[in-house]
């Protein structure tokens, strides 16, 4: 029996079981996937775990059962592309025949002191029950800091803003606003918001340092005080592929050939927020990626040559708490309820698909 073993079970590796199994496997292929957790958690909504404005049980979606999926749950600890040998904590080796990583991101500190100590994460299921606990055990009145203000920051300051009306909540940038990267009309619109809200924003502040409940910003010499701060300032590859001595782009994504194959290691692909991609890291990009991944393999069982697709990518949708958001869908900015509700829609869309 030939194996194709998934590290990771987010948005691309569920993907592709999914998409695998919805085609005829071959009879001589099985497929095992490694996570830590026994269910794909919605990364795209810890801002909200985090914020305490939904349960942990409402983010879990059950992996697919099937004959020939089998899954083994544990920490990975790293990957022998010479032996093909996965090493997982508490397990033998796993052996595989083809491989796929799609194990995420974590945060990116870049070098400022106390940043990784002293602040609250979203990026893993886990490191965001911690920081839900942090937040919502913040006394009346206290301060909040996010570090960081692009999508998920955004959705982190408004969605505590709605659960936590006491509290005083403020976003600090190193740009001159908060979601930079996308047009003036939606950044007006989301800084209104804010404003509407009393969330504070400070835009050109650039930390040299963090520590317990203190933050300097060496532009101006001048500090914060905070009770918790969240870090939504930057992300990069996992650790385990951090120490990968393999090609990578500039933010530390492995570069793959057309068919999203390690260029050295035709028998290893890469998916989701691991993978070197034209945009930015994201769940829709992961699953689009995961299922052309699945497309490539039934060609290889078929013994024929893959002709994939260009990537194509909808649109970025993002929350203002419940009630409104923001989008943009082509070029165009969408604002307020609409972009809120699809936003939901999707989501309960995809919770429906994947589970
Ligand atoms: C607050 C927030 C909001 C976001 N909003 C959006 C959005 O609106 N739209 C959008 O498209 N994207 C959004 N994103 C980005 C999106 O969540 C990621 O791009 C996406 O999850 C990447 O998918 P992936 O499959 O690469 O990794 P993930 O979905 O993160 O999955 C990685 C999996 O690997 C497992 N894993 C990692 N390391 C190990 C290990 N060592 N051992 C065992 N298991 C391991 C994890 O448990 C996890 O299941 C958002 C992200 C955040 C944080």
């Amino acid at each position: 029996m030939k194996k194709v073993v998934i590290l990771g079970g987010g948005y691309g590796g569920a993907a592709l079981v999914n998409e695998l199994i919805q085609h005829h496997l071959p009879q001589d292929v099985s497929i095992l996937l490694i996570d830590r957790m026994p269910f794909q958690g919605l990364k795209t909504e810890y801002y909200a775990l985090a914020a305490g404005t939904v349960s942990d049980l409402e983010l879990r979606v059950s992996f697919p059962i099937h004959p020939k999926v089998q899954y083994v749950y544990g920490e990975i600890q790293d990957v022998d592309l010479e032996a093909k040998l996965v090493n997982v904590e508490g397990h033998d080796p796993v052996s595989y025949d083809w491989l796929v990583i799609g194990l995420g991101c974590t945060d990116k500190y870049h070098g400022i002191e106390g940043a990784e100590q002293y602040s609250s994460s979203i990026q893993t299921f886990s490191a965001t029950r911690k920081t839900y606990a942090r937040l919502n055990d913040v006394k009346p009145y206290g301060q909040v800091t996010i570090v960081g203000g692009g999508l998920s920051g955004v959705e982190v300051a408004a969605e505590l803003r709605e659960s936590r009306p006491d509290l005083n909540v403020r976003i600090l940038d190193r740009g001159p606003s908060v979601l930079s990267a996308f047009p003036g009309k939606l950044q007006r619109f989301v800084a209104e918001w804010f404003k509407g809200h009393e969330v504070e924003m400070l835009g050109h502040v650039s930390l040299s340092r963090v520590e317990e409940g203190q933050l300097y910003d060496g532009n101006t010499d001048t500090s914060f005080l905070t009770d918790v701060t969240v870090w939504t300032a930057g992300i990069q590859p996992v650790e385990l592929v951090q120490r990968m001595d393999l090609p990578k782009d500039l933010t530390g994504r492995l570069l793959l050939n057309e068919f999203h194959m390690l260029p050295a290691y035709n028998d290893v692909f890469v998916v989701g927020d691991c993978a070197s991609m034209p945009f930015s890291p994201s769940g829709q990009a992961a699953g689009a990626q995961g299922k052309q991944i699945a497309e490539v393999l039934h060609s290889i069982w078929q013994g024929t040559t893959p002709k994939l697709g260009k990537l194509k990518l909808k649109g970025v949708l993002g929350s203002l708490g419940k009630k409104s958001g923001f989008g943009i869908m082509g070029n165009t900015p969408i604002l307020g309820r609409v972009p809120r509700l699809v936003k939901s829609g999707v989501l309960w869309r995809s919770k429906r698909h994947l589970g």
